[in-house]
């Protein structure tokens, strides 16, 4: 099997170069754009790769100075657009013409040569390069690990523009031949969905969570000695207002490093090969979670991933739409199925702890999203604390002799 990886490298660009790329980001999304008007114009809209190449791509290269392999990548980003648009559809959701509005190019092989310092990247008039800005500090970077390790192979990049910076995404793929990887993959290709939270910080699909009360009491205390040493307002209570902040951040790490390695222990107990989180953009405005909130999540999520890769565990983040509305066992989506920390679906009667639903929820999300086509190594079930549920949501029992002692079926975490 693959492991894959993604290592977000920023890039140092000049303003002649900066010009020259904006120009690259504006035809690769004007050809995005018009494969996908074209996929759009028939009685139904067509998703495949091959007729799409055949009815654009001479149109795109007469319209466009687009380096050839960037006209098929731009016509691959229409096409999975597409694609998407038309599950939604089958699955009665909404869903309208995709709009590539967000900066980006996506290069492979040909059009991107990764060298040690720089990147050598193709435009609409030549190539560029450009430097790489990495940490001083290198050791146990994801560049480092990934990128700069010879066990790993680049095979690609996105470009992104994102707050007057030009990022590069890049793809980083290592063969892993290890027996138990190699076992896990064909027996046990599940995903462990992982949903985050307030009054629990994390629960996981299988019914394991950390309740945010550990996380809660430290914070609470510290700001209680903040607020006693402000109130004597000298410099010596300024600087142990920092110390403090300092020693509370390190509390704070050492927890979600705790709690990483239990997650990522979950996911191997079970023999997930995936671990969905829902994407933490906007975790905020949809939990009430406070700006601390935030910061732990993206940093238990950095640690996951991190230790997760040593044991070829891909981590991952799905799409968080309604994954605390909708029930996971029917399908049937409505505000009122949740009740606080409560979960009764209206239409089937499920009833459970939101945050489990909501886990459960997420890993079905990852499974339909991966179900087309790839076929190989696509996980095949969520993983439960008993059991599996597959991408119709069904409910799968566990074979006899796999059940596990002590833990029930569908029980709630709590
Ligand atoms: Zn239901």
């Amino acid at each position: 099997m693959e492991k894959r990886r993604t290592v977000p490298v920023k890039i140092d660009v000049d303003s002649d170069d900066t010009a020259l790329l904006e120009d690259t980001v504006d035809e690769f999304l004007w050809a995005a754009k018009y494969v996908t008007h074209h996929a759009f114009e028939g009685e139904y809209v067509t998703t495949s790769k091959t007729t799409l190449h055949d009815d654009t791509y001479e149109d795109v290269r007469d319209e466009t100075a687009l380096h050839s392999n960037h006209v098929q990548a731009a016509r691959n980003t229409a096409a999975d657009a597409c694609k998407s648009v038309v599950e939604k559809w089958k699955q009665g959701k909404k869903a309208s013409m995709p709009h590539f509005t967000s900066p980006h190019v996506v290069y492979d092989h040909r059009t991107a040569t990764f060298h040690n310092e720089y990147v050598s990247l193709a435009t609409i008039d030549g190539r560029i390069e450009a430097d790489y800005v990495l940490p001083h500090d290198e050791r146990e970077t994801p560049h480092a690990d990934y990128f700069f390790s010879d066990e790993y192979e680049t095979t690609g990049a996105e470009l992104h523009y994102t707050n007057g910076n030009w990022m590069l995404h890049i793809h980083c793929i290592q063969e892993v031949k290890s027996d138990t990887l190699e076992q896990g993959a064909t027996e046990n290709r599940t995903v462990l969905g992982v949903d985050l939270g307030v009054n629990n910080l994390a629960v996981t699909s299988t019914g394991a969570f950390w309740t945010g009360d550990e996380f809660d009491h430290w914070r609470r205390e510290y700001e209680k000695r903040r607020g006693d040493l402000q109130e004597h307002g000298t410099r010596w209570a300024h600087e142990n207002v920092q110390a403090v902040g300092r020693k509370e951040e390190g509390r704070f790490k050492i927890t979600l490093h705790r709690i990483s390695n239990e997650l990522v222990a979950e996911a191997r107990d079970h023999g997930c090969t995936v671990i969905a989180f829902e994407d933490l953009t906007d975790i905020r405005e949809r939990t009430g979670a406070s700006w601390g909130h935030k910061w732990a999540f993206n940093r238990l999520y950095e640690y996951v991933e991190y230790k997760a890769a040593e044991y070829g565990i891909d981590v991952q983040q799905v799409d968080p739409e309604n994954t605390s509305r909708r029930c996971s066992t029917c399908g049937f989506t409505h505000p009122n199925n949740r009740d606080g920390e409560g979960f009764e679906c209206l239409k089937c009667g499920y009833e459970n702890h939101a945050d489990y639903n909501a886990a459960k929820n997420i890993g079905l999300r990852y499974l339909r999203r991966n179900q087309t086509g790839s076929g190989g190594g696509a996980p095949v079930g969520v993983r439960l604390n008993s059991g599996m549920l597959n991408a119709n949501g069904e409910f799968d029992p566990p074979a006899e002799d796999s059940a596990r002692a002590g833990v029930h079926a569908e029980s709630p975490p709590l």
